[in-house]
């Protein structure tokens, strides 16, 4: 029999995949992780806004055909907010409408690229983009949502992520809107009913063995098998397993291995992630903005993104009022949630998304301790040797965060598929 730790996305996707001969340990009381909705006094929010896009056409038909293809395809409507302007993403393709001073600086900067190699993201935004670009937008919103220095990162999430456009496109786009798509979500699906929880939920319904409320506490390996022991409603429980695939966070993960060797504990120890204060709020107003969300690079605003859930799907949201999500990364010691949410408000209101008297029907905080991996200059070197360790002792390790990469949720798919096919072949 094979464990699998976590009902998220890849555990589930994981079950599904294997068809039986497994046991889905799950802590919360319900799937999802990550990706689970909650509905609160009639608002629909994703306990941290998603929306679905992928280069997969298997992906793509999996969770289509989970959702009976009740997804709503849309063309992204993403801008950064800066100097009290809207620019539309990506940035340097989009500069009209910006004082003429910093169109100059982004152009002049962009045409004086450095010719190097790029050995650390910071390198590598001067090299793609110049140092225009680099001051008025990229350097300041990287390190709002990272809080780790840009020259201590590596490149290996870059590629595929962040646009890198030419001089010439950022040329026409500082004369006017450019009509081409950039990046992997200049179109996105977002189910019509229910939120992003829906795609996990609907996962559920197909995988048979998932026991809730069931908390790992520790892996023993015993001989070619291990033994998982967890509490289920409180209750010490033990499984025999011929396999284990876990999707908890490396560092977690380790730390329940009693015997893993030193030089793995401490590597776990390094491992670089952010957390992130969620902040759910529907406004008794008509809609207050008719994008899907916002970046915020400038200092004086507290938060990094802001997004509409009511522009995703109008079922999230009571007719004639509005629904905003705002993200605030940290690092480290949680910050106070009252002050948080007051710095919250009052931004908002500066940047006119919200007024003075506005009723808040929700104001809800939430908090995930895991929300970003952080790719510091050890990251890779520091994974593999994890990995290669989990490896001879039969755990496959799969997921976000037990891949410990920047993975979204079809990744996340994709990697229990693979975890449930390794199994198979061994
Ligand atoms: C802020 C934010 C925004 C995102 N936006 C997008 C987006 O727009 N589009 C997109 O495609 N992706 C997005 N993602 C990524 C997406 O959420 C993840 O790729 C996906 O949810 C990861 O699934 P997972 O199964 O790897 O991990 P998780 O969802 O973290 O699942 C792990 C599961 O393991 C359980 N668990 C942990 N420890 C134990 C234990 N000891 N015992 C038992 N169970 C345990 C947890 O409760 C959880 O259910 C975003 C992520 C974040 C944080």
């Amino acid at each position: 029999m094979n464990v699998i730790i976590g009902a998220g996305l890849s555990g589930l996707s994981a079950a599904y995949h294997m068809g039986g001969g497994y046991k889905l340990l799950e802590r919360e009381g319900e799937v999802g992780g990550l990706c689970r909705s909650v509905t609160t006094r009639g608002y629909t929010f994703d306990l941290a806004p998603h929306i679905f896009f992928t280069a997969s056409q298997y992906v793509n038909g999996l969770v289509n055909e989970l959702l009976n293809g009740d997804l709503i395809k849309q063309r992204r409507r993403a801008y950064i907010y800066t100097r009290g302007t809207y620019v539309e993403y990506p940035f340097e393709v989009n500069l009209h409408g910006l004082p003429q001073d910093v169109i100059d600086e982004c152009i002049e900067g962009a045409r004086h690229r450095p010719n190097i190699q790029p050995r650390n993201f910071m390198e590598w935004i001067k090299a793609t983009m110049g140092e225009g670009v680099a001051k008025h937008y990229m350097v300041p919103y990287n390190e709002k949502i990272w809080k780790y220095p840009l020259e201590e990162m590596s490149l290996d999430w870059v590629a595929g992520r962040v646009p890198s456009p030419s001089v010439d496109e950022m040329v026409k786009g500082a004369q006017g809107k450019v009509e081409r798509e950039y990046g992997p979500n200049a179109y996105f699906q977002y189910p019509r009913l229910g939120g992003t929880g829906t795609i996990p939920n609907a996962f559920a319904k197909r995988v048979k063995d998932i026991s809730l409320n069931s908390n790992v506490l520790e892996i023993r390996p015993n001989g070619k098998r291990l033994d998982v022991l967890y509490t289920r409603n409180g209750e010490p429980k033990r499984l025999e397993a011929d396999r284990v695939l876990s999707s908890v966070p490396l560092p977690e993960l380790v730390k329940m291995i009693k015997t893993a060797p030193e030089e793995v504990v401490k590597a776990s120890e390094k491992l670089v992630y952010n957390s992130l204060a969620c902040f759910n709020i529907g406004v008794d107003r008509e809609p207050i903005s008719d994008k899907h969300w916002l970046y915020f690079p400038e200092k004086e605003y507290i938060f990094n993104r802001i997004s509409f859930p009511m522009n995703l799907s109008p079922e999230t949201t009571p007719r004639g009022k509005s629904s905003v999500v705002v993200e605030v990364t940290y690092r480290g010691a949680k910050p106070d949630p009252e002050e948080t949410k007051e710095r919250v408000r009052e931004g908002l209101i500066r940047a006119d998304i919200l007024r003075e008297g506005d009723e808040l029907e929700a104001f809800d905080a939430l908090d995930f301790k895991y929300a970003y991996v952080v790719y510091d200059l050890q990251h890779r070197g520091n994974v593999n040797l994890i990995k290669t360790y989990l490896n001879t002792i039969g755990l496959s390790s799969m997921g976000r965060f037990g891949e410990w990469e920047y993975l979204n949720m079809d990744k996340a798919i994709l990697s229990g598929k693979r975890a449930a096919e390794e199994g198979a072949k061994k």
